[in-house]
């Protein structure tokens, strides 16, 4: 064997040697990977909401909000697909070899005190200077998150049924109840009571002298919900001030209190 022969069969091996080790070490690494890495993805639920230009938002009052407008089936869904998720971990599991070790590994998953998971992002409108030209573009930027268990949620929901979805719960435990009348709930009013006084029937549809009146006043805990709400004209207003009773009420036992 001359020894340029004998340097190309020395070549040759080696070069087979290095493909051999880089095969093995890919193969070993690809069973250690898959027995050790959890074949296991908890289905979190996520759900943004956009908070651009709100500084101090109550984060629990967009949740409370979107139980209101009717989005709790979507957590309801979800829900059952954990479920289902669960059913086939646990078939995975009955069917692998090392049934203790998936087993942990899927215990260690789950994670339902924060299965719903909410951000709350706000869009920035940031520039650069592109060729001497300012273009603006942008950014979305999560400021918060918060999750919840599937049962804190459903706790939420029932507490809002109960006062029959008016509000967030924080508002409507609010002691400052005055601060909540806006002029979007100001014209649901009037537009539900058809700009009629609903005491003594007077219709104006200029609204003025029409006024919104809590019918159980807010000094006797009564909130700023549309069910509490309604129109009257100021002569009946008046009459009415601070008594829960309408003026047409009789027997009420704090108008004979007034009068006395
Ligand atoms: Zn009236």
């Amino acid at each position: 064997m001359t020894p340029i022969e004998f340097t190309f069969v020395f070549l040759a091996i080696s070069c087979l040697a290095i493909l051999c080790i880089s095969f093995l070490i890919f193969l070993f690494y690809f069973i250690i990977s898959a027995v050790f890495c959890p074949p296991f993805h908890y289905p979190y639920f996520t759900y943004n909401f956009d908070i651009s230009g709100k500084r101090s938002p109550h984060l629990e009052d967009y949740i409370d909000q979107f139980i209101i407008d009717g989005h709790f089936t979507q957590i309801q869904q979800h829900y059952k697909e954990i479920e289902t998720w669960k059913i086939k971990c646990e078939n995975k599991i009955e069917k692998s070899l090392l049934k203790k070790y998936r087993r942990k590994q899927y215990l260690r998953c789950i994670d339902d005190s924060h299965a719903f998971q909410f951000t709350f992002s706000r869009t920035q409108t940031r520039y650069r200077q592109v060729n001497y030209v300012r273009e603006s573009y942008q950014v979305s930027q999560t400021a918060y998150e918060v999750s919840y268990s599937y049962n804190k949620l459903l706790e939420r929901k029932k507490q809002l049924a109960a006062i029959d979805y008016e509000r967030p719960l924080r508002e409507y435990n609010s002691k400052e109840q005055r601060k909540l009348m806006t002029k979007e709930l100001r014209t649901s009013v009037m537009v539900r009571d058809n700009y009629t006084c609903q005491i003594c029937g007077k219709y104006m549809p200029d609204e003025v002298g029409l006024q919104i009146d809590h019918i159980i006043p807010v000094s006797k805990g009564g909130k700023t919900v549309m069910s509490n709400l309604q129109v009257t004209c100021s002569k009946c207003n008046g009459h009415k001030k601070a008594n829960i009773y309408p003026p047409h009420a009789q027997n009420s036992p704090e108008r004979k209190e007034g009068h006395a």
